[in-house]
């Protein structure tokens, strides 16, 4: 029985696939991208979450559970040893307000499938089922696969959310077993990819030309980034490159929001990433509009 590390499941997600959804999300990402909306997600090991905010000045209850006393109070407010801490969540154990949490838990493939398949019965009637992100699933493959295999063995639909940054060879072993992939496409430009994420395009671009070509069900995500990939020379190359697959896949557009630079704050390892301005709906229908005036055929999240 494999297990892995999950941050989150988010019951009734509307946004992360047909119908209505559980979302699994699954910790460690290949990619650094300055927008991520999850950076909590990012690395593959359990991280503590720090909220000063919430400590309760006449608590010291996490000082004595600390193994490493890594944690000392100041002001009336919890402050933690980042050299110190070795995550291991003692503390967040015996914290009554959310002040200290840590972001992830391991669990076996068995008990996330039994806690995702809670809302089975809205899946049904919505067309829905349960979705894999993160952080990047495919960065645990094993944990992915034996979730996989036990959605099709309760008959629970199943989509693989991922920014496509791995061997070809995980995602061919995965295909047989999930009814969606949900492809994250960023920037066309190589060089402006590598700065953006950390990463170059060039396998994510490769392996979305095979997972198309091998019959796959694919819609591509578009995260719409104001300054980053709103631009026409970007819209222009993404629509090019989607339209020379083997059979254009659908895209969706999804709205740049700030909400992970507030997460990004509260880790221990310090702020990751960059605040980017906020795009109206008016930016986002010019970019919807022009992509569809391309012939992909596009939506927009809210
Ligand atoms: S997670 Fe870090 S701060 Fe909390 S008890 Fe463990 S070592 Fe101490
Ligand atoms: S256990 Fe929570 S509320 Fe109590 S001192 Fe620690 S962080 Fe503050």
């Amino acid at each position: 029985m494999s297990t892995g590390v999950v941050f989150d499941v988010q019951r009734y997600a509307l946004h992360d696939g047909p119908g209505i959804r559980t979302t699994v999300f699954l910790k460690g990402c290949p990619l650094r991208c300055l927008w991520c909306h999850n950076p909590e997600g990012q690395l593959g090991d359990p991280e503590l979450v720090v909220r000063p905010e919430r400590c309760l000045a006449e608590c010291r209850a996490c000082l004595s559970a600390c193994p490493e006393k890594a944690i000392r109070k100041k002001a009336g407010r919890v402050r933690v040893d980042a050299g110190a801490c070795r995550s291991c969540g003692a503390c967040a154990e015996v914290c009554p307000t959310g002040a200290l949490e840590l972001a992830g838990r391991r669990i076996s493939a068995a008990d996330a499938v039994a806690e995702a398949a809670r809302d089975a019965v809205f899946f049904e009637e919505s067309g829905g089922g349960v979705t894999f992100s993160g952080g990047e699933p495919l960065a645990q493959p094993e944990f992915l696969e034996e979730m996989l295999k036990a959605c099709r063995d309760r008959g629970l639909a199943t989509a693989v959310d991922t920014c496509g940054y791995v061997p070809y060879e995980i995602l061919e072993r995965i295909e047989p077993l999930t009814d969606l992939f949900l492809y994250d496409l960023k920037v066309m430009d190589a060089a402006k990819h590598l700065k953006l994420t950390g990463a170059d395009n060039a396998l994510i671009l490769d392996n979305i030309k095979r997972l198309v070509r091998s019959g796959a069900r694919v819609v591509v995500r578009i995260p719409v980034v104001p300054g980053v990939n709103d631009d026409e020379d970007n819209i222009v190359r993404t629509a090019a490159f989607l339209k020379s697959l083997d059979s254009p896949p659908p895209v969706r557009l999804l709205l740049y929001h700030r909400l992970g630079c507030v997460k990004s704050r509260r880790l221990l390892r310090g702020r990751v990433g960059r605040v980017f301005p906020f795009q109206t709906a008016a930016d986002m229908e010019r970019v919807r509009r022009r992509y569809a005036s391309l012939g992909l055929e596009v939506d927009k999240g809210d």
